[in-house]
């Protein structure tokens, strides 16, 4: 008997931001692995499974990636159905390539599902494309955080100039080092950032300001996680797009 991994998208948080497709496989589940910023709400989908939260969080206490792996494995070598359900899309920063080799290496079927990721929700909460037509046809997803026991390099920050739109995924914590990293790339000090945190649920909070004050800027609101944007999507909310978001005028004062 052989059960089967299914690695799904869980968005960006807002449980109705799930796939149709994530809500049915949680609804057949019979164990559940979870990240840190998965919310109640999208885990009630799933009553029947056992529940198992193996998050990552950016400076806390978290689950090793290889217990992960290795625990995935187990229960879909004793035949149950697993879904190993991740924030925003599994695709983008979100280690599954490791967690599809480990499968594939243990002969387990494994199967992704996409998920809408922080990127594309924040745009969604600045009411600004990130390919604003005629003004960007380029985007670059970044990070500059990198895993344990690996080392930094600086193409992300090359990719940051290089684009006319820029989504900086886990940089709100460094936002120091990403000023310094930019401004060496020869962007400004002028240069429009935003900063997005908690996209798509109630503690939704924008700011928006210009790169050198972007460690100020990061540094406002709570501890939900924090998304940065660079760029002409961030210019564009700044000139008067609709944001509908409670607490702007706040953040924007
Ligand atoms: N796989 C995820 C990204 C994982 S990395 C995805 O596709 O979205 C985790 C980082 O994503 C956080 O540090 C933050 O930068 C960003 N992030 C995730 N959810 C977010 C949200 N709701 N609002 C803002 N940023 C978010």
């Amino acid at each position: 008997m052989s059960g089967a991994v299914y690695l799904v998208g869980a968005g960006p948080g807002a449980a109705d931001l799930l796939t149709v497709r994530a809500a049915r496989l949680l609804g057949q589940a019979d164990v559940v692995l979870h990240d840190a910023l998965i919310g109640p709400d999208i885990l009630a989908l799933a009553p029947q499974a056992r529940l198992y939260g193996v998050g990552k969080r950016g400076g806390r206490v978290s689950v090793d990636q290889r217990f992960t792996c290795r625990l995935m494995v187990r229960l879909a070598r004793r035949g149950l159905m697993v879904v190993r359900l991740k924030g925003g899309d599994p695709h983008i920063f979100g280690r599954a390539t490791e967690e599809i080799e480990a499968c594939r290496a243990a002969g387990v079927d494994v199967v992704t599902v996409p998920g809408i990721t922080a990127a594309t929700a924040a745009a969604s909460a600045l009411g600004a494309s990130l390919t604003a037509r005629g003004l960007s046809r380029s985007v670059a997803f970044v990070t500059p955080t990198v895993a344990r026991g690996g080392t930094g390099n600086d193409a992300w920050a090359r990719a940051v100039a290089a684009a006319e739109t820029a989504v900086i995924y886990m940089g709100a914590q460094q936002a120091q080092a990403v000023v310094a990293a930019l401004l060496d790339q020869g962007l400004t000090a002028a240069h429009p950032v935003a900063v997005v945190e908690s996209a798509s649920l109630p503690g939704q909070h924008l700011v928006r300001g210009a790169l050198g004050a972007l460690p100020q800027l990061a540094a406002a609101g709570g501890d939900g996680p924090k998304i940065l944007v660079l760029g002409t999507a961030a210019l564009a909310a700044q000139n008067g797009l609709p944001v509908p978001v409670a607490g702007l005028e706040r953040a924007v004062a």
